[in-house]
């Protein structure tokens, strides 16, 4: 690669919100198929000659970090780990002297964990959403819950600090085992974040009424190990910790306390799309200007036009509210 002069500064949107984190996606295939994301048959793939590569990634992410300050990337997809090589994606990101993270389904783990961190993966998300291993295999329709409580043991035992574990709550689904994730939490001294079901679910089953407001859980949780908030920074989750100094959960309220205003995130899909919103309903074809010879200068333009042109908020819940056209496996969660 190439070194370039660094450009401006920070890059702010319309709305006055310095954007600085990168979620790339890399991969829209899982060795899941959870039902609050992906059908369980039928999904199009994305052609493989369509998917970045690492070096495309890897100079998207640089242009961002060297050109805008950005201090974040975090690998998600589908299932990050089921694309091959990804500790080579790692080393590349991790040479941009950035945080490093990613968020998985953790049934690779006991495989991966080690060469990750070795590559310079700092933090690792796990998701993870009922301790019941028939519940387990219901939601997810894999019957994987022993490797994914292995793999959270692999991270731990790697060295990734934290280790986050992701529970997206939903009514009549799991809303039972709040308390459960907790007492496991404070177990294994893993961050468990309470997330909101969201309508990115592939087959559209979401409905305001499978939603679980995170004030919920959290009142929950606090009835039996008393919480108390913890300040935190513009990142999404509010953080709250054990008065017995147990440790920390978080609560993702995406859908009934939207952190919009706050959001410093922008998105790259697998196919190379770059999304200002999780719930955009226009993407910027990178894919495209990086194969058609653009310059840095050129593809930070680009980046800042859309950026630019980033809108307020989701408007989940209110009649204005557009489902994406893509769900959560193709966006990149
Ligand atoms: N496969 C990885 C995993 O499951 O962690 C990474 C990709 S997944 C799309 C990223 C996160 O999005 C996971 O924590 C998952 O639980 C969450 N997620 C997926 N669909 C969701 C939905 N409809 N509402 C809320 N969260 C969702
Ligand atoms: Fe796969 Fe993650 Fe979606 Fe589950 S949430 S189907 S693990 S991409």
């Amino acid at each position: 690669m190439t070194s370039l002069p660094r450009m401006a500064g920070p890059l702010v949107d319309s709305f006055g919100r310095t954007v600085r984190d990168l979620r790339v996606s890399v991969t829209d295939r899982c060795n899941f198929r959870c039902s609050y994301c992906m059908p369980e048959e039928g999904m199009q793939w994305m052609p493989r000659d369509d998917l970045l590569t690492y070096e495309e990634l890897a100079r998207v992410a640089r242009v961002c970090v060297e050109r805008f300050g950005f201090d974040g990337v975090r690998i998600t997809g589908g299932e990050p780990t089921v694309r091959a090589h990804l500790p080579v994606l790692v080393g590349m990101l991790a040479a941009l002297d950035v945080d490093v993270a990613m968020t998985t389904n953790g049934a690779t783990l006991p495989l991966l964990a080690d060469d990750l961190r070795r590559a310079g993966l700092r933090r690792v998300n796990i998701s993870c959403d009922s301790l019941r291993r028939d519940r387990f295999a219901a939601i997810t329709r894999r019957d994987a819950l022993p490797q994914v409580l292995e793999g959270i043991d692999a991270a731990l035992a790697a060295g990734f600090d934290p280790v986050k574990v992701n529970v997206v709550t939903m009514r009549g689904v799991n809303d039972d085992e709040a308390v459960d994730f907790a007492a496991f939490g404070r177990e294994r001294g893993v961050v468990v974040r309470f997330i909101e079901f969201m309508p990115l679910d592939a087959d559209g089953a979401w409905s305001m009424e499978k939603v679980v407001p995170a004030a919920e859980t959290v009142a929950a949780v606090d009835a039996v190990f008393p919480l108390e908030p913890v300040a935190h920074g513009p990142e999404p989750a509010t953080r709250w910790r054990y008065r017995d100094g147990g440790g920390e959960i978080g609560a993702i309220a995406s859908v009934t306390q939207p952190f919009c205003d706050n959001c410093d995130r922008v998105r790259l899909t697998a196919d190379g799309q770059f999304r200002t919103c999780l719930f955009a309903t226009d993407e910027l074809d990178l894919r495209a200007l990086l194969r058609s010879g653009a310059t840095d200068d050129e593809l930070a333009g680009a980046l800042a036009a859309a950026v630019g042109a980033k809108w307020a908020g989701h408007r989940i819940g209110q009649v204005t509210f557009v489902r994406p056209a893509r769900s959560m496996s193709q966006i990149g969660g």
